[in-house]
């Protein structure tokens, strides 16, 4: 049995370990923390195919969502096929949603652009003011919290399956056996094939091979509110996320006018997605120069829960609990960056904010490349 080395237990390395073990390799799979901790658990579990930009990233995105439907039904991460709704706020917005309705992959993206009647009568809790909103049906989301427990019980179904927390690699070396990589004290793991899956630890020996790669680090600020006390079925968005998502740069976005000056300032959308328990996930702000600033600002969710309160129509329950995330992203055309270091040996990373959505299709594209 050909044996595959993963290092980092976050959602691209741990799609690998499920993609990998599915195909019959020995998967080991090294973390260096107890518990994973970086952005795979700090996101929004959002599967997010609405924003991806036409053509590659779009078939990437909808190549993922299958495979996230699949391995929703087999493994406990409160996977849902929920889809979003990107609210207008305006009749200025409301044309914009209807270019999008229009765009040309509109249907393979599952877009509807819906009145404000339409809207209340699939989320009754929208009673707030605003023109409509547009529907898309491939979004889907799962439980950030669930996730990658949820997918290491799944493994561990598979008796080839080895997971090795508390392991931090610092070094690696290739040689006619194959692909080794060492710990500070110089324990070894060895394997066939080795997927790199650090997320943004850009540093250490993985410096040497990223030096040149087109990659940045991106920090965000998010928060979760007490329960709503009602189900909301989609996920939400404001139009503010039109204006991020390449899916939608060929849109008269001049229509919207300016951001708010808070948003502006903290390049910030709204996202939204309802935990199992019945709170809610929000965010999100953006940071692009390092050394990033430590604190959590109060603005930006003064800012959310005013554009929450008006989609709403009434007071939103208050935030309970705030933290931030870094990410690693592509600053090239490149959909993420993958280095191939040595025979069998490849570096991911760089999946930017739709790492989440993307995990299991790059994963996929890895695992193809290996012989069993
Ligand atoms: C706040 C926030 C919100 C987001 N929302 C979404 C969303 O809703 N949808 C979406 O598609 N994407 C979203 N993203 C992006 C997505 O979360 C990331 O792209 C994705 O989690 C990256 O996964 P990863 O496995 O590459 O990195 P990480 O999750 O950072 O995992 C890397 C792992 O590698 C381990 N590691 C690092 N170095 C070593 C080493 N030397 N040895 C051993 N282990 C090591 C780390 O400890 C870590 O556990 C969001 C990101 C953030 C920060």
């Amino acid at each position: 049995m050909k044996r595959v080395l993963i290092v980092g237990g976050g959602i691209i390395g741990t799609m690998h370990a499920v993609l990998a073990a599915e195909k019959g390799f020995a998967v080991t799979h090294l973390e260096r923390d107890i518990k994973p901790q970086s952005a795979s658990i700090r996101n929004f579990g959002l599967i997010w195919v609405s924003g991806r930009a036409a053509g590659a990233e779009l078939d990437l995105a909808l190549r993922a969502a299958q495979l996230w439907g699949s391995i929703g039904s087999k493994a406990e991460i409160g996977y849902r096929a929920n889809g979003s709704l990107t609210i207008a706020q305006n009749d200025a917005e409301y044309t914009v949603i209807q270019e999008a309705g229009a765009m040309p992959d509109a249907d393979a993206r599952g877009f509807r652009v819906l009145d404000r009647n339409q809207t209340i009568a699939l989320e009754p809790q929208l009673a707030g003011k605003y023109a409509g909103a547009l529907q898309c049906t491939t979004d889907a989301a799962v439980e950030p919290a669930m996730l990658l427990g949820g997918l290491r019980d799944y493994l561990k179904t598979f008796s080839h399956y080895t997971w090795v927390p508390e392991f931090e690699v610092v070094d690696f070396y290739h040689d006619e056996t194959g692909n080794h990589v060492t710990d500070i004290v110089g324990r070894k793991y060895s394997g066939d094939y080795l997927a790199i899956c650090a997320g943004a630890a850009h540093k250490g020996f993985i410096e040497d091979y990223l030096d040149q790669a087109p990659v940045r680090k991106v920090r965000l600020q998010m928060a979760a509110t007490a329960q709503l006390g009602a189900k909301l079925s989609h996920s939400l968005a404001d139009i503010d996320s039109l204006r991020y998502y390449p899916a939608f740069k060929e849109l008269s976005l001049d229509r919207l006018g300016s951001q708010t000056e808070i948003a502006a300032r903290y390049k910030m959308q709204l996202l939204l997605v309802q935990r199992i328990n019945g709170s809610m996930t929000i965010g999100d702000t953006h940071e692009y120069t390092e050394p990033f600033n430590h604190e959590l600002d109060e603005a930006p969710y003064d800012h959310l829960r005013n554009v929450m309160n008006s989609i709403f129509g009434r007071e939103v329950p208050r935030i309970e609990r705030r933290w931030d995330g870094v990410y690693s992203q592509s600053t090239s055309d490149e959909i993420y960056i993958r280095r191939e270091i040595a025979p069998g040996a490849q570096i991911v990373t760089g999946v930017g904010g739709r790492g989440n959505t993307l995990s299991p299709a790059i994963a996929e594209e890895t695992v193809k490349s290996w012989s069993i």
